[in-house]
């Protein structure tokens, strides 16, 4: 197995406040792994530095051999194989749905626009929005605008799939369609970090769970390991409030 993410005592400082206290973990390529923990917990913070929305305060993330806190790191470059879905989407108002999933292959100049049209029809296709590709962003449900999201994430063809609650913001019965569409791609073998509430996913589709809390990991291991035997008091508190 190779390793595709080490992060190495990991620190994130806010002014005084401490969000990230030392996380250190490795990640292989095709590990499908949901980080849970309460809010707060710094998360999204660790998501973040994981593609340099966010610069570490110490410590070190090496991403397939880049060290992102590495001054000489072309950050733009390594950001090109790291994709990221958020929970409010993200997407260009003023773009068309195409636009939207065409923008960063051409613009980066990864694709001509004929080839960065075509493979968004085919990412469109993919995750059932064909019908939508000339539509723009406001005139869709929360559910289809998170579609298109991972579309556009995914047309870069990336390495490694970065989600931050990305159904969190959904109405219940879009839910569904986003998870199914999220499961499709770890079988296609992607390595994703996903941070979410869905213990049911967790469990079904993770083949690790990651437990933050204070901006530690308490507890990593299997879903069934995390959830059925948990083993820090915090963690059998927190899944005694969300199960
Ligand atoms: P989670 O995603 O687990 O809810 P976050 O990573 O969003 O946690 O936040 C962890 C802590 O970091 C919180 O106390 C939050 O207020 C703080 N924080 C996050 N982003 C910033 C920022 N850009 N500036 C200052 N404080 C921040
Ligand atoms: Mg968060």
């Amino acid at each position: 197995m190779s390793v595709q993410i080490e992060v190495t005592d990991l620190h994130k400082t806010y002014g005084k406040n401490e969000v990230l206290k030392g996380i250190s973990a490795k990640f292989n390529k095709g590990d499908v792994v949901c980080i849970i923990g309460p809010s707060g917990s710094g998360k999204s913070t660790f998501l973040r530095t994981l593609n340099g929305l966010e610069g570490a305060t110490s410590g070190d993330v090496i991403i397939n051999g880049y060290n992102l806190t590495d001054k000489n790191t072309d950050i733009n470059l390594v950001r090109q194989h790291v994709g990221m879905v958020f929970q409010h989407f993200n997407l260009f108002p003023n773009m068309t749905v195409l636009e939207n999933i065409m923008y960063a292959p051409v613009e980066l100049k990864k694709l001509t626009k004929e080839e960065a049209k075509e493979k968004a029809l085919h990412l469109l296709e993919a995750v059932g929005l064909e019908e939508k590709k000339d539509t723009m962003p406001e005139m869709l449900s929360g559910g289809q605008k998170q579609r298109v999201a991972i579309a556009r994430a995914l047309a870069m063809d990336p390495d490694v799939m970065l989600f931050d609650e990305p159904t969190s913001a959904l109405d219940p019965e879009m839910v569904g369609d986003v998870l199914d569409l999220m499961r499709r791609i770890a079988d296609d073998g992607m390595t994703m970090l996903i941070v979410t509430h869905e213990m049911g996913f967790a469990r079904k589709v993770a083949n690790r769970v990651m437990f933050t809390d204070s901006g530690v990991i308490l507890e990593d291991g299997k879903p069934e390991d995390i959830f059925d035997n948990p083993q820090h008091p915090r963690l059998q508190d927190f899944l005694s409030k969300v199960l």
